[in-house]
């Protein structure tokens, strides 16, 4: 199984290494994809993770009992067909290609498992039909 995961956490838990015990304790593969800790107000972290379903349940159980909230969300942005034009605009800020146009139909196409959360794609549409799920930092 590979998807994404978001965790927020209190301040009293910004010291606690969770990517290491995620790794050492179940086994899993994690990328970290977005990352912003704050030792005096809370933290959050959205992670690539892979692994059998099983060990990503009790690597969740794990979180929630040290106090985490976490949520498993398989995409990190949303599309609203509804408003989408297919203009293309946003194609041009993903780098990594998450977001792509292409010939014989020029329908927007957009791959979830690509998409690294940057939001980058969310101010230039000018349909306002992307939304995103995780919250940029507050610096
Ligand atoms: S959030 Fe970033 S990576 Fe994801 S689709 Fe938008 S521009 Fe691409
Ligand atoms: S910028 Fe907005 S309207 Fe244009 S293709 Fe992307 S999501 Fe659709």
């Amino acid at each position: 199984m590979k998807t994404k995961m978001y965790m927020t956490f209190p301040a009293t838990l910004t010291n606690t290494p969770v990517t290491y015990e995620l790794i050492k304790r179940f086994d899993l593969k994690l990328n970290i994809l977005k990352a912003n800790i704050d030792f005096n107000l809370m933290g959050s972290l959205l992670y690539d993770i892979e692994g059998p379903s099983k060990s990503i349940s009790e690597a969740i159980e794990y979180l929630q009992n040290l106090g985490l909230n976490v949520d498993l969300i398989p995409s990190v942005i949303t599309i609203d067909e509804n408003r989408c034009t297919d203009c293309g605009l946003c194609t041009s800020v993903c780098g990594i290609k998450a977001l792509t146009i292409a010939a014989p139909d020029w329908k927007l196409n957009f791959d979830p498992a690509k998409c690294v959360g940057c939001n980058h794609c969310i101010p230039v549409c000018p349909s306002r039909a992307i939304s995103g799920l995780v919250p940029e930092p507050v610096l």
